[in-house]
């Protein structure tokens, strides 16, 4: 994973969740997947899966919600093994690369 500290501003990790149940969910219209959804809002191409501790690629636009904070949607790029982490398996990742489904 690539780390910019050059930006500065607040960037700070959180724990984030798989949000399971959303296979059969389409993207917003103009959006071809998630991850084209999480790429034009980001501005950037994904590249790698944004799950902290893992190497993998940025395979999908996977559906995750911010442990403590409720059911509240976010697209995250992630490989696929990491789309498929349980639904109870707290993960670490960016919060400035939450992107609200909305
Ligand atoms: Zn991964």
């Amino acid at each position: 994973m690539m780390i910019s500290l050059k930006k500065g501003g607040k960037m700070s990790f959180i724990d984030v969740k798989n949000k399971k149940g959303t296979a059969d969910k389409t993207p917003p219209a103009g959006y071809s997947t998630w991850l084209d959804f999480w790429e034009k809002k980001k501005g950037k191409k994904a590249t790698n899966c944004e799950v902290l501790s893992c190497k993998g690629k940025a395979d999908v636009g996977g559906h995750v919600i911010k442990s403590g904070e409720g059911s509240k949607e976010y697209i995250l790029p992630l490989c696929y093994s990491c789309n498929n982490k349980p639904e109870e398996e707290i993960f670490k990742a960016w919060d400035n690369d939450l992107i609200s489904v909305k």
